[in-house]
């Protein structure tokens, strides 16, 4: 018989499944209010009647077609144009995920330095991981990344990139300052090294004012900037971006082509035609969630127990809490208790942190957040 395990390369064997979709599997019981999920609620989403609509009446056969490898150049230059570029300095990906794989694989040898902010999105970590990078994690803020102990590493080691999310970030809802953007782009001008921009949430903003993105700051192109639709359209249709460098984007075409010829033309020229009504989507959107967002932050404020403190994002879709558990440990007390999370250590890239969660406002019913952060907050205070 065969063993088809013993025919894997070393690389697939190290391959570990993602720690939140392990959590994802035990928590779908009916009784089990989940605020582990990051996925957008589906109430957001465009009708099916709007976008079907026009997609066939002026994209006729396209849509249906293979596409260019960078993308459909219409596509390109509009979004192009949010940030004064052409659609040579525009790609398009499946996703943002496959953009910071192609990041990896562009940029990464193994044992390189790269930092991100620690804790970070933890599928750009096994993103990353995939190269066997060093990764160095600098700590988080108030206002973002701590830029001192960056400087102290940077004085001593060279990295290839700084990878960031610079609004309502993945896990922990941080907002970079505008001090800290300009300052970034300033020390990669110095210690030469890229910005990997990556920003899903920052148009979903509910309090507070917009500040420019490190692309829209960075005048000598050391920032490449990942968007997506997924937050503000919908995710089925895997369509991400990056603006920034055109010698880089040219690589990544030809890293790109034996992966998957094209990302799909169908969700691209989906996009295209609900294109000017996307401002419109997000505003209904923002206005689910910042309800959602404030009915959680109300809810902590009412239930949890002296010592526990957590976040205030402006906007995106997380709420990062510190207990005085282990939240790792705890976990299967409060799936007992009726309520799910994510444990804090996995955004970790070394690991080291066992005291945060993460939350999730943007998803369950509202009614059911008070009670989630009710259930929480009481297996916190019994948990030991
Ligand atoms: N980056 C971050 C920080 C994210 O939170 C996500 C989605 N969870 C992604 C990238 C991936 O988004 P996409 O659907 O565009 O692949």
């Amino acid at each position: 018989m065969l063993e088809i395990s013993n025919l894997f390369s070393k690389d697939a064997r190290e391959v570990k499944p993602s720690p939140i979709r392990e959590i994802l599997k035990v928590i779908s019981q009916p009784n089990i209010i989940s605020l582990a999920g990051g996925i957008p609620n589906p109430e957001t989403f465009p009708k099916k009647e709007d976008i079907l609509k026009t997609i066939d009446e002026n994209y006729d056969k396209n849509w249906l077609q293979y596409g260019k490898t960078p993308g459909v150049d219409e596509l390109r230059e509009k979004i192009g144009k949010e940030f004064g570029k052409r659609k040579e300095e525009v790609m398009i990906f499946s996703g943002s995920q496959q953009a910071l794989y192609i990041s990896s694989l562009a940029f990464i040898e193994k044992g390189e330095a790269i930092v991100t902010e620690s804790p970070t999105y933890l599928a750009a970590l096994q993103a990353f991981r995939t190269r066997k990078p060093r990764i160095i994690g600098v700590e988080m803020e108030e206002d973002g990344i701590n830029v001192d102990s960056l400087e102290g590493i940077l004085r001593k080691t060279k990295i290839k990139f700084l990878y960031t999310i610079p609004n309502f970030q993945n896990p922990s809802g941080i907002t970079m300052s505008l001090e800290k953007r300009k300052r970034l782009i300033e020390l990669a001008e110095e210690y030469k090294f890229l910005i990997i921009e990556d920003d899903p949430y920052g148009k979903l903003r509910y309090s507070g004012k917009d500040i420019p993105s490190i692309r829209k700051l960075d005048d000598e192109n050391y920032t490449l900037y990942l968007g997506t639709f997924s937050k503000t359209f919908a995710p089925g249709t895997r369509i991400g971006y990056v603006v920034g460098n055109e010698k880089a984007l040219r690589t990544f075409d030809r890293i790109k082509q034996p992966i998957d010829l094209c990302t799909e033309t169908f969700g691209q020229y989906l996009i295209l035609s609900y294109f000017d009504r996307i401002p419109e989507n997000i505003e209904k959107t923002k206005k689910l969630y910042k309800k959602k967002r404030d009915i959680m932050l109300d809810s902590l404020e009412d239930y949890m127990p002296e010592g526990i403190s957590w976040t205030k994002p402006d906007g995106g879709m997380f709420i990062w809490v510190k207990t005085n558990v282990d939240t790792e440990r705890m976990f299967k007390y409060a799936i007992k208790n009726g309520v799910a999370y994510v444990p804090g250590k996995t955004f970790y890239p070394n690991e080291d942190d066992v005291n945060h969660l993460r939350l999730n406002f943007t998803f369950v019913e509202d009614e059911k957040i008070k009670e989630g952060i009710r259930r929480l907050a009481r297996t916190i205070k019994e948990f030991k």
